[in-house]
C-alpha cells in the first residue's frame, strides 16, 4: 500500500512531533468526531427545541418562537457576554477584535470602551465559551433574540439571564432524548456518512494497535449511530462493535480524566456487577482514567485520543494525562480549500504591506532630514506629501483587501483559526493543546500507520527575519568569509 502525500484538505497537521510507531492504542470520540453531523440540520433541530423550551418552562414570550436559525452567523470559538448582550471573538492576545449587538457591528470605539478599560476575566460566568458545534445554536439564538430587542420586536429582558437559560434550554434538547429521538429516526438526513471510516480503523488495527471508543453519549444513541455508521461496512466485522476493543460510553469527560468514577456494564444483558476487564466488543459505562489504563494495558503516551472538543476532549486529557491528542475539526476542510484559492490575494497583501513599511522608514528619515535642515528643502516638503498619500492609499488597499479575503470564510467573523494577522483565541487552543489535528478521522488512511508525523520548525519573529525563506538569504555586507 503507498501512503502519497494527500491533499492540503484531508492532511493531518502537526503541533508536536508525534510517532504513530509508539503509539500502540488509539481512542475516538463519537460525536463530531467519527459522527460528523450535518450542521445545518442537527444545530436548527436544537435551535428549534431549545426555542420551545425557552417559553414552556422558562416562561419567555412567544414572540421567542420567531426567532430565525441562520448557521451562516454563527463560527465556533466565539462566546457570548451576557451582561453586555454581545457576542465576541478573540485573538491569541485574549483581546476582543470583533463583537455584535445582535447583529449589529461594534465599532472599535464602542469595543475599546467595553473591553479595554480593564482587565476582564474572560473564564468569569459573565461568558459563555462556543466551543463545541453543538453550542451553535445558543449563539444564534442569543444574537437573535438581542436583535429582535434592539427592533422593538421583543421585550426587553435580562440578556445575562437570558444567555444562561438559553443555555440550560440547549442542554434540556439533549438531555431529554428529544434531539436525540429525531436524529436516530433519521439518521440519514443529520450523520454524514464517511465510506473511508471502516477502512481507516481496520488499518489501525491491522497495524496493531488497540482501538477503543470513549463518548460521552449514552448507550441507546451510541449503539444507534456507530451501527449506522460501521455495520455491513467490512466483511471481517460483523458488528460495529467489534472494531473495538473497549467501548466506554456515558464517560462524563472531562471527569473522565479527573475523577474516580467506577467502570459499569452498560448493556442490561451484561450479567456482571463491576467492570474487572475491558474487552473487545464489550461496551461499558463511567469509568475514569486510571482503572481504564489499568484494565486496558496501555499507558500515557503510547496513547492517542481523537476528539472534536477542545475543552472536554483535547485539553483536559492534555493537562491530567500524557496522552497524545489529535482535534478533529470539520470546518478545516473549507477553511484549507478556502486559504488555497486566496493565496494569490495573500501575497498581494504581503507585498502591500511590504511598500507600507518601505515608505513608512522613509517618511521617518526625511521628517528627521527636514527637521535637522536650516532651510527646509522644497523637493523634500514635496515628497514628504507624496509618500503620505500613497502611505493612506496603500493602508486603504491592504485593510481592504484583508476584508475582502476573511469575508470569503465568514462575512461576519472572518475565518475559525485566525483574526486578522494573528491566530484567533480558538486557533491558540488548537496550537496549544492539540499535537496534530486534522478535517475528519478517515484522513489517517492517507497516512502510513508508522508514519512520522514531524511539526514544522517552530520560528520565533527573530529567526524568521534571517531564516524564513526556504533558501539563504544573499550574503550581506560584513558577514565575513
Ligand atoms: P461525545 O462527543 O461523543 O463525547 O458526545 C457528546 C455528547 O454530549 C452527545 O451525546 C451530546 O448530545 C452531548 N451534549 C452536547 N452538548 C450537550 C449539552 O449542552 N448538555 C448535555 N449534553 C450535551
Ligand atoms: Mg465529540
Amino acid at each position: 500500500m503507498s501512503f502519497d502525500k494527500p491533499a492540503p484538505e484531508t492532511g493531518v497537521y502537526v503541533n508536536r512531533h508525534l510517532k504513530m510507531s509508539v503509539i500502540h492504542a488509539v481512542g475516538f470520540d463519537m460525536d463530531y468526531t467519527l459522527a460528523i453531523y450535518r450542521i445545518e440540520e442537527m444545530e436548527r433541530t436544537a435551535f428549534e427545541l431549545a426555542r420551545e423550551i425557552l417559553v414552556r418552562d422558562f416562561g419567555y414570550p412567544r414572540e421567542t418562537l420567531q426567532a430565525r436559525f441562520d448557521p451562516g452567523f454563527v463560527i465556533r470559538g466565539l462566546a457570548l457576554d451576557g451582561q453586555e448582550g454581545n457576542v465576541i471573538k478573540l485573538d491569541r492576545f485574549r483581546h476582543v477584535r470583533t463583537a455584535y449587538h445582535g447583529r449589529r457591528k461594534l465599532t472599535e470605539e464602542e469595543i475599546a470602551a467595553i473591553y479595554r478599560k480593564q482587565r476582564i476575566s474572560f473564564s468569569s460566568e459573565r461568558f459563555e465559551w462556543i466551543d463545541t458545534l453543538f453550542s451553535m445554536p445558543e449563539t444564534c439564538l442569543f444574537a437573535e433574540i438581542v436583535e429582535m430587542m434592539e427592533q422593538g420586536r421583543y421585550p426587553v429582558v435580562d440578556t445575562a439571564k437570558l444567555c444562561r437559560d438559553i443555555r440550560v434550554s440547549v442542554d434540556t434538547c439533549h438531555r431529554d432524548g428529544s434531539l436525540k429521538g429525531q436524529v436516530r429516526r433519521h439518521m440519514d438526513n443529520y450523520i454524514e456518512r464517511d465510506e473511508l471510516l471502516a477502512p481507516t480503523l481496520h488499518l489501525l488495527r491491522s497495524s496493531g494497535k488497540k482501538l477503543f471508543l470513549l463518548t460521552n453519549s449514552e448507550l441507546e444513541h451510541s449503539d444507534a449511530v456507530m451501527g449506522w455508521l460501521l455495520n455491513g461496512q467490512l466483511n471481517e466485522y460483523p458488528h460495529w462493535t467489534t472494531y473495538f476493543d473497549a467501548i466506554i460510553v456515558t464517560a462524563r469527560k472531562p471527569g473522565f480524566f479527573t475523577g474516580h468514577e467506577p467502570f459499569l456494564p452498560a448493556r442490561p444483558d451484561d450479567p456482571a456487577q463491576t467492570v474487572r476487564t475491558l474487552e473487545r466488543g464489550r461496551i461499558v459505562m463511567g469509568g475514569n482514567l486510571r482503572d481504564f489504563e489499568q484494565m486496558f494495558g496501555v499507558h500515557g503516551e503510547h496513547i492517542l485520543y481523537v476528539g472534536d472538543h477542545i475543552y472536554g476532549d483535547i485539553l483536559r486529557s492534555k493537562k491530567h494525562t500524557l496522552w497524545r491528542t489529535c482535534m478533529i475539526i470539520p470546518e478545516l476542510q473549507r477553511e484549507i480549500s478556502l486559504t488555497r484559492r486566496l493565496t494569490p490575494e495573500h501575497y498581494r497583501h504581503v507585498r502591500l504591506e511590504r511598500e507600507r513599511e518601505n515608505i513608512e522608514r522613509e517618511i521617518l528619515a526625511l521628517r528627521l532630514e527636514l527637521r535637522n535642515a536650516e532651510h527646509e528643502p522644497k523637493e523634500d516638503r514635496l515628497r514628504l506629501d507624496q509618500l503620505k498619500r500613497r502611505l493612506r492609499q496603500l493602508s486603504g488597499e491592504a485593510d481592504q483587501l484583508l476584508a475582502r479575503m476573511e469575508s470569503q470564510f465568514n462575512p461576519w467573523w472572518g475565518p475559525l483559526l485566525k483574526e486578522g494577522a494573528d491566530t484567533s483565541f480558538f486557533g491558540d487552543q488548537v496550537e496549544d493543546y492539540a499535537c496534530i489535528y486534522t478535517s475528519k478521522a478517515s484522513n489517517f488512511l492517507r497516512y502510513s500507520p508508522v508514519h512520522f508525523f514531524r511539526s514544522p520548525r517552530d520560528y520565533m519573529p527573530h529567526e524568521l527575519e534571517l531564516w524564513g525563506g526556504a533558501e539563504p538569504p544573499q550574503a550581506q555586507e560584513g558577514d565575513g568569509g
